[in-house]
């Protein structure tokens, strides 16, 4: 169907939207016509071995090797193999869909992904996620045309993206509420059309998580619906604020670590589920502070001496970023000081999920829930939610968990509010 017909609302003249969405059991029958009305004469099949063997859709132009990085090389790669093409069909999930987004950048082809599993909601965005130098890094690029999601191959993907996929999804609430914040703090800009877009379809999807593991295509026409729409939601927003708040940056720094270290990462939606409820943890705390009591802006050469005594190695990468946050902190903390109650009310009336109701549909999927799940600690989660901050100038409620005070000294009762830990 089109695009237009599965948001529940009307969508701006956005031309790097997707036209077409194919969602249901069956749905890659469709796939055929999509390339013939949108890829030209040559288009350029590939995937990796697990996901084109899943698909079953006859033979590849080429194959990734298994395991593939959505690296700048790896992208790079997929275009010299694809040169001469008129479009791409890249078949798999998170990584073959930055990879492709990227490849068909550099090309200026267009391209549609057939996707493998229901693992994260890049499938509509304009932003690749993609390691260049070691480091993580988004980059704008154009979504795939028409986006297929066949149920079936969705329900026989490894329990593990599926899980990943529900664990990205919910934090949408949270992150639109960041999103909010830091327009109320910093005048950033915020609009209710994004969160709107992908409302109902959250709830739906939150709602028959249970049926997942059971793979009942209605629940996964309900995952593949609200992944679809989050992508829509940061294209319409024109940036990735409305899906990814604070929680994201925790996640990310987990990952940022790995990669320093050459430690593989642990899937982003795995992390991002367990992190939206700490997320969530600290909104409710916020919201019973009655009187703000500030934390007064220490020197920035203080800030510096802590930012390269406590990421080591990451420190240069992201002292430019958190520099720039620092020098807004005097802004914030009067406004803070300022308008505390209002804000704090407004924050109440979100109505945002409570960590234990984040909770219920990851527990119902058996998706990683706490940082034990996670492979990591009480230690580790307190140490990240102390320092997920410096890595990002976007503004989230972890930065004003700090100016009031309440991080970073309650981090350990937070992650057991949370019921991480
Ligand atoms: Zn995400």
């Amino acid at each position: 169907m089109k695009l237009a017909d599965l948001c529940p609302l009307p969508l701006p003249d956005e031309p790097r939207l997707p036209e077409e969405v194919l969602l249901g059991p069956g749905a890659r029958a469709g796939l055929g016509a999509q390339v013939d009305a949108r890829l030209g004469e040559r288009p350029f099949r590939f995937g990796d071995p697990d996901t084109w063997r899943a698909a079953d859709l006859g033979r590849p132009d080429w194959l990734l090797p298994r395991h593939p990085h959505a690296d700048e090389q790896t992208a790079e790669q997929v275009a010299r193999k694809a040169e001469g093409a008129s479009g791409l069909v890249a078949v798999g999930s998170g990584t073959i869909n930055d990879l492709a987004k990227c490849a068909a950048e550099l090309l200026g082809i267009d391209f549609v992904v057939v996707g493998t599993a229901a693992s994260m909601n890049g499938y509509a965005s304009a932003i690749a996620a993609i390691v260049a130098g070691g480091l993580k890094t988004t980059r704008a690029a154009r979504p795939a045309r028409a986006i297929v999601l066949d149920t079936e191959l969705l329900a026989a993907a490894p329990a593990a993206l599926t899980r990943a996929g529900l664990g990205d999804l919910i934090s949408k609430p949270v992150s639109d509420t960041d999103w909010w914040l830091a327009d109320r703090l910093e005048g950033t800009g915020y609009s209710t059309l994004p969160g709107d877009i992908v409302e109902r379809a959250y709830r739906r999807a939150t709602a028959a998580a249970g049926g997942l593991m059971a793979g009942s295509p209605e629940a996964y026409v309900a995952l593949g619906e609200a992944l679809v729409l989050s992508g829509v939601a940061m294209v319409v927003a024109g940036s990735s604020a409305p899906a990814s708040g604070g929680e994201h940056l925790l996640s990310h720094l987990w990952d940022m670590e790995a990669l320093a270290e050459g430690r593989e990462v642990r899937l982003h939606g795995a992390q991002v589920g367990v992190t939206t409820c700490i997320s969530a943890a600290i909104y409710q705390r916020l919201i019973r502070i009655r009187q703000a009591d500030l934390v007064p802006c220490k020197p920035w050469i203080e800030e510096e001496r802590r930012l390269y005594a406590e990421h080591g190695a990451l420190a240069p990468t992201l002292i430019e970023q958190a520099r720039r946050k620092h020098a807004r902190t005097e802004a914030r903390l009067a406004k803070l000081s300022d308008g505390w109650k209002e804000l704090r009310d407004e924050m109440g009336e979100r109505r945002l999920p409570t960590p234990a109701e984040l909770r219920a549909p990851l527990l119902a999927c058996g998706a990683p829930a706490s940082l034990r799940d996670l492979g990591s600690s009480r230690a580790d989660g307190a140490r990240v939610l102390r320092l997920a901050r410096d890595i990002r100038d976007r503004l989230t409620v972890l930065d004003v968990a700090f100016d009031l005070g309440l991080l970073p000294g309650a981090a350990d009762d937070l992650l057991v509010e949370a019921g991480v830990a």
